[in-house]
């Protein structure tokens, strides 16, 4: 197994402050963050009004605890939340796993309050991430994380990856979803509870957005098979993609969905699993309330800065600079690249953008991982003080190493060109040193 993501090593650097898009450790050196750690510091660092809007509600009480009481910040959060979804109920988390587990067991609660008790399997594709825990973990197709637990999970149907850059077929998105309607026949629609996606896939694929129409076509089969839409947007929403939830861009609404990262933008952590009257209605009708939450569920003082932070984007105007950001960022990383025999594909939308390092552009054959690049170009980049999110490991041939990188909303238009900048020149030093080319 890859420790791709849990490095735990002793030769990290201690970081000791930052601000806005930089950081700084404990020798004074300086970094940029272009991914905003793993996709989460959406407004940059020790922003003042969120800072602000914390300490307030800290001064007044960090947490109400949610069988005794509830809370200003809660209840605006939750107004926020619907009026930018269209959902109409939600349990807020503290991290995107206890997010999509959260989803699952609304899911489940949900076919139960209807007397579908026989609806228990869920459907996720490869190349995913859904999260650490064990019921977000069996869903999630990322083998270097999930191998050491196989046997264990609750369980569950993969599909193969919805990736144009290695599509199915010629029309890419049929042919996802056809594979989709055809698991749950063979499975038996009466024992799906769910089918879970990422609409923007994120660490295991690198920035993958939906073929187009697939996302309706998913919209469709579900409807049809009673099997609800579960959109983990724990990566891809809360705006990183330039809509605030990624599946507004495809004009498709799910049944249930997760978020966590850009939410608070890190500040405190929190994350919320979210429903539609449609799969709230029974379950309150049966139960009066979800049968899931945790002694920091609704977390006062992480409320009052995701409140913060939705403000802002929204005062801001960052949602549309995000948007318009994406193609900027494609179009300078694939200019810089260019000649670079070794890029296979360049992806993403709005801040989530990827670089896809393959050894044979033809045949979009990935490295050996055994050698390691992803580790080598983030080793590299921080060197050259940049912040990215390199992903590798490949134990199933289904993708490259690649490099994401997720600026903040607010990064200014030479920040941006310094990240770019950086990782391009990371990318290079990289395959000159492993004489790659
Ligand atoms: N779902 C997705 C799509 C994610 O990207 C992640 C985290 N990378 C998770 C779930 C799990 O979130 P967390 O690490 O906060 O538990």
């Amino acid at each position: 197994m890859t420790r791709d993501s849990l490095t735990t090593t002793q030769a990290l650097p201690k970081v000791t402050r930052a601000k806005g898009s930089y950081l700084w450790d404990a020798t004074g050196k300086r970094y940029i963050d272009g991914s905003g750690g793993p996709a989460v510091y959406c407004l940059g660092h020790a922003h003042d009004e969120v800072n602000e809007a914390v300490f307030a509600q800290m001064r007044d009480i960090a947490h109400g605890y949610r069988y005794n009481f509830t809370t200003d910040a809660l209840e605006e959060l939750t107004q926020v939340l619907r009026d930018r979804t269209g959902m109409a109920e939600m349990v807020f988390v503290s991290s995107g796993s206890e997010a999509v587990e959260s989803c699952l067991k609304i899911a489940l609660q949900y076919h139960t309050a209807r007397g579908e008790k026989t609806r228990r399997r869920f459907i996720s594709r490869e190349r995913s991430w859904h999260g650490n825990t064990l019921g977000a973990l069996g869903l999630s197709g990322f083998a270097e994380r999930t191998l050491a637990y196989e046997g264990a999970f609750i369980p569950s149907i993969k599909l193969s990856p919805a990736n144009d850059y290695r599509p199915l077929g010629p029309d890419n998105a049929a042919a996802c979803a056809a594979e989709l309607e055809a698991a749950i026949l063979k499975a038996g629609p009466e024992t799906i509870a769910g089918f879970v996606f990422e609409p923007v896939v994120g660490a295991a694929g690198g920035c993958v957005p939906a073929p187009a129409g697939y996302a309706a076509l998913v919209r469709e089969i579900c409807d049809r098979y009673g099997v609800l839409m579960i959109a983990d947007e724990v990566m891809c929403g809360a705006g990183r993609t330039g809509t605030w939830s990624a599946l507004q861009h495809d004009g498709v609404t799910p049944d249930i969905m997760s978020i966590a990262k850009g939410l608070a933008a890190g500040y405190v952590p929190l994350g919320a699993a979210l429903c539609t009257a449609k799969v709230w209605e029974p379950i309150r009708a049966a139960d009066g309330a979800f049968g899931t939450g945790h002694t920091f569920t609704g977390h006062t003082a992480a409320c009052a800065a995701a409140l913060a932070v939705q403000r802002i984007i929204t005062r801001d105007g960052l949602l549309p600079r995000v948007a318009e950001n994406g193609g900027l960022l494609k179009a300078w990383l694939g200019a810089a690249l260019a000649d670079v025999e070794f890029i296979g594909d360049i992806r993403g939308r709005g801040h989530f953008i990827c670089a896809e390092l393959v050894e044979n552009r033809a045949t979009k054959a990935p490295f050996d991982p055994s050698r390691k690049l992803f580790l080598k170009i983030r080793a590299r980049a921080m060197e050259n003080g940049l912040i990215c999110y390199p992903v590798g490991g490949n134990v199933d041939g289904k993708r490259g190493d690649i490099v994401i990188l997720a600026p903040p909303y607010n990064a200014t238009e030479a920040e941006l060109v310094e990240i770019v900048d950086k990782t391009v020149r990371s990318i290079r030093e990289v395959l000159a040193l492993e004489r790659i080319g």
